[in-house]
This record gives C-alpha cells, structure tokens and sequence, in this order.
C-alpha cells in the first residue's frame, strides 16, 4: 500500500510540472487587470527561475523552466509598490540590465494623466513660432512652445509625468504625447 502510495505521488509530481504560462493574458491596462495580477503573482513567481536582477529599479527577470517564456517584475506606488508579473519577450541579460521592458502600471498611469492632460488642454497654434531652437512649428496659446515641446517643458517641471522607462515590447505601444 505505502509503495502504490508513492508511485501515485511521484505520477502526480511529474503531471503538474506543466506550466500554466499560457493561461496569462497580457495585464490590460486598467486597474482591474493590475490588481488581479498582483494577487496572482506569488503563485506565479514559485515556479519561475530568476534569471537577472536590476538593483536600481528593483525589477527581476524570470524564466520558465518548462516552457522558457520570459517573465518580469514590476512595482508601482500607486498601488501600494506591490510586485506583479507579466510576460516578456527573451533577452539577453545584460541587455535587459541595461533597459528592462516597460511595466504596464507604468504605462497606465502615464497614459491616464496625459489623456486627462490632454483634454483639458487648448493646442491652438498662433502666430508665432515655437521657441526652441530649430523647431518649425507654430507656438501654441498660453505657450512659448508648440504642443510636443510645451507638454516636454512640463514634463522637465514635473508638471507631467515623465516618459516610462525602459524598452516597449508587444502588444504594448505608445503615440507621441497628444498625437491622438
Ligand atoms: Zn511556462
Ligand atoms: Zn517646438
């Protein structure tokens, strides 16, 4: 009996050692989808292999050992600085050490203040021209600068946030500021 016991055990083990990699979608980019994502991901990070870690971002770099999907972390305030999980194209590592991937929270955020930025903001070009050196656009009202440099002069103020950092990766893009 005990010996059945543990051929049954050991069957078992080796059936669930299957990922279930494919099963994530990836994070939309809404609240929703980041929190579900955070609740998922210890459960996620168990059967993953660290691979790389960037110190300065806290971010790691995972993989799969059964299906060798690439996977990192990601933390943002705005949720309370818990990690979440998302897939990732294959890097190498010092590649990724150098720019990891964009974290969707990260992307979110930004998108959201700028949209709402955006909407509330007038474009119109007037009669003169845009202030920085070499620029051929109009001035906007209310500006020295055209659209893309007066949204950069706040972002240089923190008036905006700034751009994410790191690289972009599919499915995720991003317009310039205020090209929608
Ligand atoms: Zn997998
Ligand atoms: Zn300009």
């Amino acid at each position: 009996m005990a010996l059945f016991l543990k051929r049954a055990a050991n069957y078992a083990a080796s059936h669930t050692m299957t990922c279930n990699c494919t099963q994530f979608q990836p994070i939309e980019l809404d609240r929703e989808s980041i929190t579900r994502r955070i609740k998922e991901s210890p459960a996620i990070r168990q059967r993953l292999t660290q691979v790389a870690e960037h110190p300065g971002l806290r971010l790691y770099l995972f993989r799969c050992p059964d299906c060798n999907q690439f996977w990192q972390s990601g933390h943002e305030w705005n949720f309370e600085d818990r990690e979440y999980l998302f897939q990732v194209p294959s890097i190498e590592v010092a590649d990724w050490q150098s720019e990891p991937y964009q974290q969707p929270a990260a992307m979110m955020i930004y998108s959201a203040m700028m949209r709402d930025f955006c909407a509330r903001a007038t474009f119109e070009p007037k009669d003169e021209m845009c202030r920085v050196e070499g620029c051929s656009e109009h001035a906007i009202r209310f500006s020295v600068f055209c659209r893309r440099h007066h949204i950069e002069s706040l972002q240089k103020l923190h008036k905006l946030p700034q751009n994410p950092v790191g690289r972009l990766f599919p499915p995720y893009y991003v317009s310039a500021p205020g090209a929608a």
